[in-house]
């Protein structure tokens, strides 16, 4: 076993602080990472504060990591020293669960092991994620990152790039469909590129006028401004597909209303209760609402092979560690366009 720097939570009121912390030996099926970069996700922010009362403290949170591969166990084939490699959400599953034979390792029935806050198979206690020098995870668990990808910018794909990515793939999104991203954060901002590299007309839906601009930058062919009705009025009926990120509950008639016949909106950001939705929304028109999680390591590789040939990788804003509790409070107020990343760096020099 080995100490590593890390930041951690200490309860539900405290700032992130300096934390020392063990990771495991490399076992024969491990790879050993050291940390490049970690995005900074929502879920980190609701996890140290304790929003979805499950968390266990010291919280170390990060799962949007990039590294270099340190060293690896004597089963490993696919990776090798100095490769660059990513890990997201997951660290490990049961392996044998229905969930799991169809590579949906996020819906594992015995209960997927997160790469923060979750059960430790190895150590006992709990998972401790990507703030931190170097992380240690089961080979089936770490994904390849293209070369040509800019790392740092590419940290925010392991989560909020296949969080959206999965969606779209999964209900078949295809050229020329027309395509609706609800909410311009940082899971809408990768939505719209996802889908404008998939080739779908693609509508920023917003509340902001103000966000256009940013919008069109980024790839959409159009803006929807959702509290102009005369606007929401000429849309109705068709769009293709609607992914909705709205992180918060909120009213979705409106926006089922924009969907076509047959089609679907997929709430991939509200983990809360949302408001009472019309029966007829649904039945006039045989329409669906789903949602989705991340998604499972094959189709997170797929995402990131994705990204590699077409060059879409996160808008981000780089920090050192120390700034976290900043970052933070700007997170809770969408001050950041689109998502921060944490140089590692600055944790190793501290
Ligand atoms: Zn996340
Ligand atoms: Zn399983």
């Amino acid at each position: 076993m080995m100490k590593i720097k890390a930041y951690a939570a200490a309860s539900k009121e405290a700032d992130l602080k300096p934390f020392e912390l063990e990771r495991r030996d490399t076992l024969d099926d491990d790879v050993k990472i050291d940390i490049l970069f970690c995005g900074v996700c929502h879920s980190d922010l609701h996890q140290v504060r304790n929003d979805w009362k499950n968390s266990v403290y010291p919280v170390v949170p990060g799962h949007e990591i990039i590294g270099k591969v340190m060293e690896v166990g004597k089963n490993v084939s696919k990776f090798k020293t100095g490769d660059l490699v990513g890990v997201g959400c997951l660290v490990d599953s049961c392996h044998t669960c229905s969930a799991c034979k169809d590579d949906l390792e996020q819906f594992c029935e015995n209960g997927a092991t997160f790469t923060y806050n979750s059960k430790d198979k190895h150590l006992g206690g709990h998972t401790f994620g990507g703030y931190s020098e170097s992380i240690i995870v089961d080979q089936q668990f770490v994904l390849k990152v293209p070369e040509n990808l800019d790392a740092k910018a590419a940290a925010p794909l392991l989560c909020a790039g296949i969080t959206t990515y999965s969606p779209l793939a999964h209900w078949g999104v295809k050229k020329g469909d027309k395509v609706g991203v609800i909410g311009l954060g940082g899971l809408g901002h990768m939505g719209v590129k996802f889908a404008h590299a998939m080739g779908a007309h693609t509508v920023m839906i917003t509340t902001s006028p103000s966000k256009s601009e940013d919008a069109k930058a980024l790839g959409a062919d159009e803006v929807l401004i959702s509290k102009d009705e005369d606007q929401m009025k000429k849309h109705a009926g068709s769009f293709d597909f609607l992914l909705n990120t709205i992180p918060v509950g909120h009213d979705m008639n409106p926006y089922a209303n924009l969907l076509k016949r047959d089609a679907t909106m997929v709430i991939v950001g509200a983990v809360e209760p949302l408001d009472p939705l019309h029966g007829g929304s649904l039945i006039m028109g045989r329409k669906s609402i789903a949602g989705s999680l991340i998604g499972g390591i094959k189709e997170t590789q797929e995402m990131l092979d994705f990204c590699g040939e077409h060059n879409v990788v996160s808008d981000i804003e780089m920090i050192d560690i120390q700034n976290i509790n900043d970052a933070y409070d700007r997170l809770q107020k969408s001050d950041v366009k689109y998502r921060f990343v944490i140089d590692m760096k600055s944790l190793k020099e501290s």
